[in-house]
């Protein structure tokens, strides 16, 4: 086999000079092609791109600063070295060759002790260069692909499968409380397992399959010709591979899962990115339901899927949206707020996480108690905003979504609540709490059993609260009234569902209204704190 980086392509119309120059390359232990003018050298790039590219100026059909300019301006697997040959007495065209691209020029006539001296230097720049690219794309400690690397193969890929119609899935794999790896046993040993499960990804994939180094111990594969169920069915295998291995290391034995979150190229994902972040949004989901688990952008998908009407033709659920049955959200925390502010929320309201947004009050991120407390370490992050703490993820529906959707959802996975949206702002959660609600409710108004529902007393004293936050629940639960009307009014089909849905979330609201209404009077207890306290309508901590 030849020496890597020693493939020559020599262009000149004129053979005899081909010749000779070949002759001398290969007597310096280079690999040479030869093209008879532009054109055939462009080809010959095509089919298999060479390390330095030798071409003469003046040539029939494509000339020289042709060849250079179409060389620098396609995208070619690796740099091409370019050296010309020009007439010694044309310094304009040593010139012009530099300036379109081409790394150095020799003269005519040529002499061997010259070629061969520039083709060594030649030889020191396109080492350095591959050096340098090989740096780039592959990460130093599991030898794989960088992301950016990631990002050229799936952009391939991508236009491939975009004529082709063939299916390509993406899967993002995460690997579960790493950190404590790394704290448990030291950060050599972490790197070891890095390792280890690098082997394991690597004799579980194909030869076309592409695998990355995604970020620290993230991984990302693009899985060509594999349809999303084939990529779940791959990922379940890698799950239990990896979670049935005894990692050793550092004298100890260490078992490491991971979570896995796989999507599906189809007709309407946008752009490459959007794959990726198909998997991602899986794969949050994978981690936030109980993590060693693959989970599919198709079960966070399955709105599409599912045609209520005629899949629940007599279902309890037919025609019944998330907007019907979510507990409706009054505001929820700004992304600008402190953590302190965010500390001041939790404590008055009785929910343990909330929906987080910015300043058009489109939804951002969701803040949770438990990552409120995992900030506490340090007195500085009392200031620190809402915005860093938050996770940016966040499960959410639109408020159109069929209830049946919400609800297959929250018995699959174990996220206690999603975020329901309306243009993008969020206008409620639907908790299990809520949809059990719901149903019971839809039980006693059916008359199917004989029960009475008690308020929650509300008899703590919260100074919190003031006439302008009453007034503004009695003005929700005026709408809500309105609509209900409306609906008794206009709709013909079954209304229970409505009315359950409606009348629930008026109750809690009165509910609210009663507790609060004690406290009206306290002088001076205006602003956020107090408004937030509404937001626990029907938000138990559930
Ligand atoms: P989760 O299940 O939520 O993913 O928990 P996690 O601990 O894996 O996630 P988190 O993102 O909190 O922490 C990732 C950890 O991965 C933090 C870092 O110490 C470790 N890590 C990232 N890159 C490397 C690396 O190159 N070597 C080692 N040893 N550890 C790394
Ligand atoms: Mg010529
Ligand atoms: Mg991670
Ligand atoms: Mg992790």
């Amino acid at each position: 086999m030849n020496p890597p980086n020693r493939r020559v392509l020599l262009v000149d119309d004129d053979p005899a000079l081909r010749r000779i120059l070949s002759h001398w390359l290969r007597g310096a232990d280079f690999d040479v092609r030869e093209a008879g003018n532009g054109m055939e050298a462009l080809a010959a790039i095509e089919a298999d791109c060479p390390d330095f590219l030798i071409t003469d100026w003046e040539m029939p059909v494509v000339d020289g600063p042709e060849l250079c300019r179409r060389v620098r301006a396609s995208n070619l697997p690796k740099y091409v070295y370019i050296l010309f040959l020009t007439i010694r007495s044309a310094p304009a065209e040593m010139i012009t060759g530099l300036e379109i691209g081409a790394d150095d020029y020799l003269g005519k006539p040529i002499l061997q002790g010259e070629l061969l001296a520039r083709m060594r230097a030649a030889g020191r720049i396109v080492a350095l260069e591959r050096r340098l690219s090989e740096m780039a794309r592959t990460d130093p400690l599991t030898r794989l692909w960088t992301q950016r690397t990631f990002y050229e193969v799936l952009e391939k890929e991508w236009e491939r499968v975009s004529r082709s119609g063939a299916p390509l899935s993406c899967a993002m794999i995460d690997l579960d409380f790493f950190k404590r790896v790394n704290d448990m046993h030291g950060h050599p040993v972490g790197d070891a397992v890095l390792k280890t499960i690098t082997e394991i990804l690597l004799r579980n994939c194909r030869a076309s399959d592409t695998i990355c180094r995604y970020g620290g111990e993230e991984f990302c594969a693009l899985l060509p010709d594999t349809t999303e169920e084939a990529a779940v069915a791959w990922a379940e295998r890698l799950r239990a591979s990896l979670s049935g291995t005894v990692i050793r290391g550092g004298g100890t034995e260490l078992r490491v899962t991971a979570s896995f979150g796989v999507a599906q190229r189809r007709d309407d994902t946008q752009t490459s990115a959007g794959l990726v972040d198909q998997a991602d949004q899986a794969l949050l989901c994978a981690k936030q339901s109980g993590r060693d688990r693959v989970v599919s952008f198709e079960l966070l998908n399955s709105a599409r899927q599912i045609d209520l009407d005629e899949s629940d033709q007599h279902g309890i659920f037919r025609g019944i949206t998330a907007r019907h049955v979510m507990s409706p959200m009054v505001v929820g925390l700004h992304e600008d707020e402190t953590v302190g502010q965010a500390a001041e929320f939790f404590l008055r309201s009785r929910i343990n996480s909330t929906p987080v947004v910015n300043r058009e009050g489109k939804l951002v991120g969701i803040l949770s108690e438990k990552d409120l407390l995992a900030t506490m370490v340090s007195f500085d992050s009392w200031e620190s905003p809402v915005r860093d703490v938050m996770k940016p993820n966040v499960i959410c529906y639109d408020e159109d979504t069929p209830i049946r959707v919400v609800y297959e959802f929250l018995c699959r996975v174990s996220i206690r609540r999603v975020v329901i949206v309306a243009d993008g702002c969020p206008v409620g959660t639907i908790s299990r709490g809520t949809l059990l609600r719901w149903f019971r409710n839809l039980v006693l108004s059916k008359g199917l059993v004989e029960t009475t529902s008690t308020p929650e007393p509300h008899d703590e004293k919260d100074p919190h609260r003031s006439k302008d936050r009453l007034a503004e629940t009695a003005e929700t639960i005026a709408g809500l009234a309105r609509e209900l009307q409306r609906r008794l009014r206009e709709d013909p089909r079954d209304l229970v569902p409505f009315v359950v849905g409606g009348a629930t979330r008026m109750q809690e609201l009165v509910t609210d209204l009663l507790a609060f209404s004690r406290y009206a009077n306290d002088a001076g207890q205006t602003g956020a704190a107090a408004i937030r306290s509404m937001h626990l309508t029907g938000g138990h901590t559930d």
